[in-house]
């Protein structure tokens, strides 16, 4: 999850608790943990994802030499078939 939608979760839920004190009191109290439990998770998450171009894992074809997902099983640009361990 985006790190804007746990920031956003939080802040709706403080309006809904400003602007409907009696009512909100639950939902936005919900709205506020669960926005700061992915904002942890997504901070987290991000510190333990190897560095990349948002891409992910990538490898290079032996055939033409574009770039090509680590789990392809062929290159998408020229055919050529990795080998499967
Ligand atoms: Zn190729």
């Amino acid at each position: 999850m985006p790190l804007r939608v746990a920031g956003a979760l939080i802040l709706v839920g403080i309006v809904i608790l400003v602007t409907n004190p009696s009512w909100g009191l639950i939902p936005s109290f919900l709205l506020i943990v669960i926005g700061l439990v992915f904002g942890i998770m997504t901070l987290l998450g991000k510190g333990a994802a190897p560095r990349g171009s948002g891409m992910g894992p990538t490898k290079a074809c032996p055939g033409c030499r574009s770039r090509n997902p680590m789990g392809a099983a062929a290159c998408r640009h020229c055919g050529y078939r990795y080998a499967q361990p």
